[in-house]
């Protein structure tokens, strides 16, 4: 299967808050997420961006 690994960037302070996984065969699309950011000590929007090693 091909899941692949990608993180959660805050649209406001670029802070990357998550790691998550998923199919990109089933899930194409770009992922916008509200979560809590550490940083922003709020929820803000994250979106998705490839993981660097
Ligand atoms: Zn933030």
């Amino acid at each position: 299967m091909a899941t692949e690994k990608f993180a959660l960037q805050c649209s406001a302070c670029k802070s990357v808050n998550y790691v998550k996984s998923k199919n990109r065969a089933t899930n194409p699309d770009k992922l916008v997420l509200k979560k809590y950011c550490r940083r922003c000590r709020r929820h803000t929007e994250h979106n998705e961006t490839r993981l660097r090693r």
